[in-house]
């Protein structure tokens, strides 16, 4: 049965150009748009678009999903204090099941904040992956390896990093990729990382992993290894192939040379890396030069939100703020870099709302009074528009959200649930 939207203001061609049309969507995939009124054909669902904005689905390239289980347990601390003293001590608790409801609950976020698709990386990926599978977002899944040295405990990471691979490249119906994810320069040595990057040559997939995070992650690395993190892994060869950088906060001009130079891909989490006080990550200059730059949340334990139309209007404030120049990412710069970019940076998923192109849709009700009156959709959807504002959200044809309802998640079971599971940590 197709769905038609009719008389929807839609942001199309490569996410940029906005216009009033109708678009048919048939099965998996957007068959027509058109000025036109279009025939409504028996059995087709109509979804009258006034007064709403149809944009494509938004694209979350950096994330944790279980860690919302970990929102609001340690906030206030720098990266290495929160790290090493309050997350890494309740992640060796974590169980299995604990996963499981917390990705549930993190998609059930996602979703109604417009996600459909993200590169989430953990551990228990089976667990986050029949989530996902279960829920019908797209995601390119890793496990993220921490390993010093390629000892046994070093092997024995990377085969759980191998073993998702193999498990779940192209389930949920090719929704589902995966990626390789040395979760960073100062938790992974060298043998790991060039084992890893072997793996990832092996299985063509994509290097997931944070980089050049914090001051002190630039000057240890620089202390050790007379190189900057940007530089060490393009010692390793890791630049030499497909690279999700996250972070990219403290980086030079070289490293930004080096970064567009081997075509990494970077994933700006301006509110975590505020939230840690990392800094702000130098997009515009990075821009300038070449360097693709999509838009992640990270973990909710350090956001604390997976909402990406936040990231989105704090990704554009950070900028002109550290810049000192309102001109540098406009909306329309910021709504690329988390649609368009993102799939381009993840290497699937839908390129946009365009003929041939898979459905994943996103539907925003502009006609309320935090965004009215409506001169340019772009500037209502990143500069004043809420989650709470999305009303409609498909993935690859089939409604995610609708009406406001989660159509694929049992949203009360799932508060419940983790809400009981949250206890033990409380203290
Ligand atoms: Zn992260």
């Amino acid at each position: 049965m197709g769905i038609v939207l009719r008389n929807i203001t839609a942001v199309i061609d490569g996410a940029t150009v906005v216009k009033t049309i109708n678009l048919r969507i048939d099965g998996k995939r957007i068959s027509t748009i058109s000025e036109d009124p279009l025939p409504i054909n028996p059995g087709e669902a109509v979804i009258e678009g006034e007064g709403k904005l149809a944009i494509p689905g938004l694209v979350n390239a950096h994330s944790h999903l279980p860690m919302v289980l970990f929102r609001g347990l340690a906030d206030d601390l720098p990266l290495r204090t929160w790290l090493e003293d309050h997350i890494w001590p309740v992640e060796r608790e974590l169980s299995p099941k604990e996963v499981y409801w917390a990705s549930l609950l993190g998609l059930a976020e996602m979703i109604r904040a417009g996600t459909t698709m993200c590169a989430d990386m953990y551990f228990y990926t089976n667990e986050v992956g029949r989530a996902v599978e279960e829920v019908g977002l797209r995601a390119v899944l890793s496990y993220g390896v921490v390993a010093p040295e390629l000892d046994a405990h070093g092997k024995a990471e990377l085969k759980k990093a191998e073993a998702v691979i193999t498990r779940w490249e192209g389930a949920g119906d090719g929704r589902i990729k995966t990626a390789l994810s040395p979760h960073a320069v100062y938790t992974c040595g060298e043998k790991v990382w060039k084992a890893a990057i072997e793996l990832a040559q092996k299985y063509e997939v994509i290097l997931h992993t944070h980089l050049a995070e914090t001051r002190e992650e630039v000057e240890q690395c620089r202390a050790q290894r007379g190189l900057s993190p940007v530089a060490t892994l393009d010692r390793f060869g890791a630049l030499s192939i497909p690279v999700l950088a996250a972070h990219c906060v403290h980086v030079d001009k070289d490293d930004i040379h080096l970064l567009a130079e081997r075509e990494v891909s970077v994933v700006h989490c301006p509110k975590s890396n505020a939230k840690l006080g990392s800094g702000i990550a130098p997009i515009a200059a990075m821009q300038k030069a070449g360097v693709m730059v999509a838009l992640g949340t990270d973990g909710a334990a350090a956001n604390n939100s997976l909402d990406m139309i936040e990231e989105m209007r704090m990704a554009a404030l950070l900028q002109k703020v550290s810049s000192e120049d309102p001109t540098v990412l406009s909306a329309r710069e910021v709504a690329l870099m988390a649609t368009q970019a993102g799939a381009k940076a993840l290497r699937t998923g839908a390129q946009g709302l365009a003929v041939g192109q898979d459905a994943d849709i996103v539907l925003v009700d502009l006609d309320c009074v935090r965004t009215l009156p409506i001169y340019d959709p772009l500037s209502a959807l990143v500069y004043a528009a809420h989650s709470q504002d999305i009303t409609d959200v498909m993935v690859a044809g089939r409604f995610l959200l609708r009406d406001r309802e989660l159509v694929t998640i049992d949203e009360e079971k799932v508060k419940q649930e983790v809400k009981r599971l949250s206890k033990r940590y409380t203290n």
